[in-house]
């Protein structure tokens, strides 16, 4: 593995940023990307920009403003509220984003010479978001290989951790304090701890609370 080289999929969120340090710790050489899909807060990306600098990790931006073209959602305009009503898919989902990001990742990858693509999706806390299943991952890593006729891993460290396992996992690779510091989970695009209000600042708190209330100080759990 410590030959190897990976692309990871790259917002500067809680999630996201525990895979990069994930992937770090595994492979010789990790590069990240970035898609600018018109986010209601810039700040995500230059949040995602300042880490990989820090990180010293070379950091690819890529213009996907056509998902938002075709697939208006709460996560890009600032006219559709965020919300989740029963029996229906939360206003944030995104119809095709995995499918499309972890596509054009894997096209950086083949092009870098990477054959590992990591992304922190996960299908414990996955708010019925299809694209984040693990039976979707597999089948589009198959699908990845026989387009690009090449061996493409997809890595999904996350797939089955709770929040508090995520919490775990950046403490085990010694990056507890600059993941929650650090990142933007916040749908109202507020760093570190958020706004404490949002689905998504509620879910980190939850699992960050739940996390604390097991941890031995300077000792990870895990
Ligand atoms: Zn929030």
């Amino acid at each position: 593995m410590k030959k190897e080289k990976a692309v990871v999929v790259f917002s500067g969120g809680q999630d996201s940023t525990t895979c990069l340090f994930w992937a770090l710790d595994r492979f010789a050489e990790v590069e990240a990307i970035t898609f600018d899909y018109g986010q209601r807060h810039k700040l995500e990306l230059d949040c995602a920009a300042e880490i990989a600098k820090e990180l010293n990790i070379k950091h690819h931006v890529l213009d996907m403003s056509l998902l938002n073209q075709l697939a208006p959602n709460a996560l890009t305009r600032d006219d559709i509220a965020i919300e989740q009503n029963e029996g229906e898919l939360p206003t944030t989902f995104v119809d095709g984003r995995n499918l499309l990001f972890l596509t054009f990742a894997a096209v950086l990858a083949k092009g870098i010479g990477a054959k590992h693509i990591v992304t922190g999706v996960c299908e414990t806390d996955f708010s019925g978001y299809p694209d984040c299943r693990d039976v979707f991952i597999k089948s589009l890593n198959v699908t990845l290989n026989l387009s690009m006729d090449y061996g493409f891993v997809i890595d999904t460290p996350l797939m089955w951790l709770n929040k508090a396992e995520t919490w775990a996992l950046a403490d085990e690779l010694g990056a507890f304090d600059f993941v929650r510091e650090r990142t933007l989970t916040c749908y109202n695009g507020i760093p570190a701890d958020g706004c404490g209000d949002c689905p998504a600042c509620k879910l980190r708190r939850k699992g960050l609370d739940d996390y604390l209330a097991e941890r031995v100080p300077g000792e990870a759990v895990r």
